[in-house]
């Protein structure tokens, strides 16, 4: 069993408080590793680390390709690391190992991505006001950064904000979910390791309702950069008011996945199992409304859930595992409860709808792919983030009902089309209100392009140089000049 401390000022803390908490496997509920749960006074210190290292410039002050330097640098030992991350990944949240693998390699590329940012820093000069006048426009980090993320991508959700904010010349504290806290602090250690230097990087672990409650309510913290639930999210804003602090909020989602007649539909079939059962359906853009154009709804439907019943679920441990088991238990009994409220409601599932046993099962919370038919817009398993292997899926007639219906609703996190004349595929990509969207394909995407949601999934955006921006400040100076040039 692995037991954690708090990591501050590049080093293990104790607790002021010394409690702790217990992390059991979500497939054989063996315990895993014991965390330290945090306390106001240990934020506190954290944040403290965070602003003396951030007065002292000891990481804002260096040259940007220096602070790229050191994370290559980072990048190397997390490379180094990757089999030992992947698998605490996999035991904690229940990923199977292929794809817990492969988010820390991609986790590992965001930051390599982020330190070629670095380099490039730039603010602007006005240089045509008269020869003696200057705009100076600066970019700057924002100052103290506090991240807080969920337990469904621990690694990559840090990725997204963390490299970033440290390419920026950021000071964070973050604080991981209390179900996934290992990697992270794995990471932290690592960047200590790295040269990065101490106070730069703080982690203090714990739950949301201390911990989490306060890094967003703290004066010394400037922003507030945070992926969770939609509900915590808004919680988040309020309390950042109260210090006019700065938020960037990557919440919930309900997308759609339209499928046209016209699309290569073995590869929709493949897209659109992936899009709602990768990470067992706890996936942020799940494609968990399926919208599927009439004329193929029938026969496509029957095929999916043939494919479906053999998605191969089990041990995350086992490299042939396609989907693990549920986060927790609580977890459970709600995606349980929608599906019941799916089957009351008059949807029909033809595939899945209930809990897994069996030997290989009794022990943890496996819920197979789930596909419901007959449902209805209004029902709640087509509204609500349900936040597991489920689809429920409509038949459309035309374009322009597609797009309703994949605009009724209050996310508008992602979604995607599936049709062979681009045209179409880009119209609707138009006209779907989501800050991403993928065409003949699902889920993929590259460090480059900015992700992010509209409406009730949030605002700001991460990856590409926009992530970047999230991070700096855009200050203005106006000079007079005696010097005439
Ligand atoms: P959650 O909102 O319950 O928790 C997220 C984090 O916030 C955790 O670290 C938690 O401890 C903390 N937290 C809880 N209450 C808090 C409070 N009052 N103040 C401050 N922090 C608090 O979410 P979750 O269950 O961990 O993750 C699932 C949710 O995350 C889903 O809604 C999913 O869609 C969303 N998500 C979004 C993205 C995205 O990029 N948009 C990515 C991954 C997950």
């Amino acid at each position: 069993m692995r037991s954690h401390d708090l990591w501050i000022d590049g080093a293990a803390a104790l607790s002021d408080a010394g409690n702790r908490i217990e992390r059991c496997s979500p497939s054989t509920g063996k315990l895993l590793a014991s965390f330290t749960l945090g306390s106001c006074g240990d934020v506190d210190t954290a944040v403290m680390a965070a602003r003396r290292s951030f007065e002292a410039a000891t990481w804002r002050g260096l040259p940007g390709s220096e602070r790229a330097k050191a994370m290559n640098k980072w990048a190397e030992l997390l490379q180094r690391n990757c089999e030992a991350l992947s698998l605490i990944e996999a035991d904690e949240v229940g990923k199977p190992i292929a794809a817990s693998r492969a988010e820390i390699e991609y986790g590992i590329d965001l930051v390599r991505y982020a330190a070629s940012l670095a380099w490039s820093i730039q603010g602007r000069i006005l240089s045509d006001e008269g020869a003696d006048k200057l705009g100076i426009i600066l970019h700057e980090p924002r100052g103290v950064v506090g991240i807080i993320t969920p337990w469904n991508y621990p690694v990559v959700c840090l990725m997204m904000k963390l490299p970033y904010a440290l390419a920026a010349g950021c000071s964070v504290v973050v604080k991981p979910s209390e179900f996934t806290s290992g990697t992270t602090l794995e990471i932290a250690r690592l960047a200590s390791e790295s040269g990065i230097p101490e106070g730069v990087f703080n982690v203090v672990t714990g739950t949301g309702a201390e911990v989490g409650e306060a890094i967003s309510g703290h004066p010394g913290v400037d922003m507030v950069s945070f992926t969770g639930s939609s509900a915590v999210g808004k919680r988040i804003a309020q309390r950042a008011s109260d210090t006019t602090k700065r938020v960037s909020l990557e919440l919930g989602g309900k997308s759609a996945n339209i499928v046209f007649a016209d699309a290569d539909i073995d590869e929709a079939l493949e897209g659109t199992l992936q899009a709602f059962t990768i990470n067992q359906g706890e996936e942020c853009c799940a494609g968990s409304r399926l919208l599927i154009e009439r004329s193929i709804a029938d026969e496509f439907l029957t095929r999916l859930a043939e494919r479906a019943s053999k998605i191969r679920v089990g041990d995350p441990r086992d490299p042939a595992t396609e989907m693990g088991p549920l986060i927790h238990e609580a977890h459970l009994e709600r995606v349980l409860g929608y599906i019941e409220k799916g089957k009351a409601e008059g949807a029909k599932p033809i595939a899945g709808g209930r809990r897994l046993s069996g030997s290989a099962y009794d022990k943890g919370f496996f819920v197979p792919p789930t596909i419901f038919t007959g449902v209805t817009t209004n029902m709640s398993i087509f509204k609500e983030e349900i936040f597991g292997p489920v689809v429920s899926a409509v038949a459309f007639d035309s374009l322009d009902e597609a797009v309703d219906i994949a605009n009724s609703t209050t996310y508008g996190l992602a979604g995607g089309v599936w049709t062979q004349n681009f045209d179409k595929a880009l119209s609707v990509v138009r006209r779907v209100r989501t800050g991403m969207m993928y065409i003949n394909c699902y889920l993929q995407t590259i460090a480059q392009l900015p992700f992010g949601g509209m409406k009730e999934s949030g605002f700001g955006r991460e990856n590409g140089v926009e992530g970047l921006m999230e991070f700096l400040e855009v200050r203005a100076a106006f000079a007079k000049l005696k010097t005439q040039f």
